[in-house]
C-alpha cells in the first residue's frame, strides 16, 4: 500500500535549478493526503503545487513531496458576495476559465496564471495591484491546514490568527493547505483598459508610477542594460478592469483553449549562448523602441495584459539546461532611490545583463512573517545561471538591498545566505515561534527551509 502511494521522481522549480530526487504521492481525496502524512515513516514532508516558484521552496531531498494538483474541486460559490471556497490544487486558469464568464476574477494574480492557491497562499503572492489590494492573503477568510500533529485546523484572520499569518507567505513549513476561501472580485467582462507609457529613465518611471495610483495595476518593464542618462529606462504598463459596454476581441491563449500547452511551446533547452550580453542588450533596444514615444491607450483582455508570458508554454526552456533564477527584492522608499540606482550600476559593471526585468511600487499592506511585500519600489530580474561571477553579483546585490532595509522574494529564491536572510527578515523569530509551536519536530520541511535554518536537517 505504501509502496503504491509513494513514488520516485525528479522535482524542480520553474527555474530549472536546482533538481532534487524525492518520494512523492498524488492524492485525490483528502482522504489519502491525511493517509500520506500519517504514512510518511517519519520522513519530512512537503507540499508542491505547480511548482511555478522558482527555486528550491517546493523541493525536498531524502523526504516526501504531496503533488497537491488532483485536490482541485471547486467547493462552494456565492455569487452574491464572491466567496469561493475550493482545494489548494485549484489553479488560477481554473479559478479564471469558471468564473470570468460569471462576472469574477480573482483579486490578486500574479505574472502567470498557472499557480495553485495553495501555492498563492503559502507565497503570499502579489499582483500588479499590490498598491491597491495589498497580497492574496488579504483576500482569504479561512484555510484548512493538515498540520503535523495530523489534525485538520481552520485558521483564518479571525480564528488561530498566529497560525493564519505564519502560514501566509511561510512557504509550505506550517503545514499542507487543503482547501481555502477566497473572495473573487467583480468585473463586467474579460477586458482591461490599457495605457503604455514609455518612460525614458529612472526618475521618469517614478513620476508616472506616483500619477498612476488612481489605476488599479501598474508595472513596468524595465531595460537594465542601458546605462547613462538612460538609466532605468522602460515600458510603464498601467490598467484596470473595462466597465460595462466594452467590448473586444479574444486572445490568443482564450482561442486556443486547453489546446494551448501543445501549439505554442519552447520546444527544447536554448543553447548556452542564446542569451549573452549582446543579445539581451539587442532586445532591450528593440522591444524599447518599438513602443511609441509618449502614451498608447487600447483595450485589451485579461490575458495579454496579467500573463503575457503564459502564451510560450515552457519559456523557461529558453536560458538552456543551466537553469536560471530570478532575483527579486523590495527596499523601503527613499526620494533618491540610491538602492535601485546602485542595484542596476551593479548589473551593469558585472557585464551579466538580465534579460527580464520588472519593476514596481508595492502598497504600504504587509504581514509579517517570512511574506515578502512591503512598501517601496519592487525590481525582478532573471538571470541564466552563469557560475560563481552570478553568484558573486548576488552576493553585492544582498549588501544594497540590505543597507536600505529591504528584503528578497523566497518564492524566487535559490542562493541567499542564511546570515542574509535573517537580517532581511526581523519578524522570523516570531514566525519560528509560531511555527515551532504547531509542528515542535519540524514535520514541514524543504530545501529552501534547511539552506535558511528555517526547517531541521539544514547543511
Ligand atoms: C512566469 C511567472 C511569473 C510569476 N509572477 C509572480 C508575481 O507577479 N507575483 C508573485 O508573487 N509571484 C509570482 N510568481 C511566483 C508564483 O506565483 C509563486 O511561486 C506561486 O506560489 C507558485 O504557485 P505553485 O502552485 O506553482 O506553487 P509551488 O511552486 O508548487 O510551491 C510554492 C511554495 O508553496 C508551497 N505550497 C504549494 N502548495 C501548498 C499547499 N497546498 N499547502 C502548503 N504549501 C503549499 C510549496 O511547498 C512551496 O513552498 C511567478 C512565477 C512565474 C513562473
Amino acid at each position: 500500500m505504501s509502496q503504491n502511494r509513494w513514488a520516485q521522481q525528479t522535482l524542480w522549480g520553474w527555474g530549472r535549478y536546482p533538481r532534487v530526487e524525492s518520494l512523492v504521492a498524488r492524492p485525490e481525496r483528502r482522504k489519502e493526503v491525511l493517509d500520506a502524512l500519517a504514512d510518511r515513516q517519519g520522513d519530512p514532508v512537503l507540499a508542491f503545487g505547480l511548482g511555478r516558484c522558482y527555486g528550491d521552496a517546493a523541493l525536498l531531498r531524502e523526504g516526501r513531496v504531496v503533488l497537491t494538483r488532483r485536490l482541485d474541486r471547486m467547493l462552494a460559490f456565492d455569487p452574491e458576495t464572491g466567496w469561493l471556497r475550493c482545494e489548494a490544487g485549484v489553479s488560477l486558469e481554473e479559478i479564471l476559465h469558471t468564473f470570468v464568464p460569471r462576472g469574477f476574477f480573482p483579486p490578486v494574480v500574479p505574472g502567470t496564471q498557472f499557480v495553485t492557491v495553495g501555492g498563492a497562499i503559502a507565497c503570499d503572492i502579489h499582483g500588479k495591484n499590490h498598491h491597491v489590494d495589498g497580497s492574496f492573503a488579504d483576500h482569504i477568510r479561512r484555510v484548512e491546514l493538515l498540520v503535523a500533529d495530523g489534525r485538520v485546523v481552520t485558521c483564518g484572520p479571525d480564528e488561530e490568527p498566529e497560525l493564519f499569518w505564519a502560514t501566509v507567505g511561510g512557504m509550505g513549513l506550517t503545514g499542507l493547505i487543503l482547501s481555502c476561501e477566497l473572495q473573487l472580485a467583480r468585473i463586467d467582462n474579460p477586458y482591461i483598459e490599457m495605457e503604455s507609457i514609455r518612460v525614458e529613465n529612472l526618475e521618469q518611471f517614478f513620476e508616472v508610477s506616483a500619477e498612476s495610483g488612481h489605476f488599479t495595476h501598474t508595472v513596468s518593464w524595465l531595460d537594465c542594460v542601458t546605462t547613462g542618462k538612460a538609466t532605468g529606462r522602460g515600458i510603464f504598463m498601467r490598467g484596470r478592469h473595462a466597465p460595462a459596454g466594452t467590448t473586444g476581441g479574444l486572445s490568443l491563449l482564450s482561442r486556443l483553449g486547453r489546446a494551448a500547452p501543445a501549439l505554442i511551446n519552447f520546444p527544447v533547452d536554448g543553447p548556452d549562448w542564446m542569451l549573452n550580453q549582446a543579445t539581451i542588450k539587442a532586445f532591450n533596444e528593440v522591444y524599447f523602441r518599438k513602443h511609441p514615444k509618449g502614451q498608447v491607450n487600447s483595450i485589451v483582455h485579461y490575458e495579454p495584459f496579467f500573463f503575457p508570458l503564459d502564451a510560450v508554454r515552457n519559456w523557461n526552456r529558453m536560458y538552456g539546461n543551466r537553469g536560471f533564477l530570478q532575483y527579486q527584492f523590495v527596499v523601503p522608499p527613499d526620494p533618491s532611490h540610491k538602492a535601485i540606482r546602485l542595484v542596476l550600476e551593479e548589473i551593469t559593471r558585472s557585464g551579466l545583463g538580465s534579460f527580464l526585468a520588472v519593476i514596481k511600487e508595492f502598497g504600504e499592506r504587509q504581514h509579517g512573517g517570512i511574506s515578502f511585500p512591503a512598501p517601496g519600489p519592487m525590481i525582478a530580474l532573471d538571470f541564466g545561471i552563469a557560475g560563481q561571477p552570478l553568484f558573486d553579483l548576488l552576493d553585492r546585490l544582498d549588501r544594497i538591498v540590505l543597507d536600505a532595509g529591504g528584503r528578497i522574494y523566497l518564492g524566487k529564491d535559490s542562493r541567499v545566505p542564511r546570515h542574509v536572510f535573517e537580517q532581511m527578515f526581523p519578524e522570523l523569530p516570531k514566525w519560528k515561534a509560531v511555527r515551532d509551536a504547531w509542528d515542535p519536530g519540524h514535520v514541514f520541511q524543504s530545501e529552501l527551509g534547511r539552506r535558511l535554518g528555517l526547517s531541521g536537517g539544514q547543511r
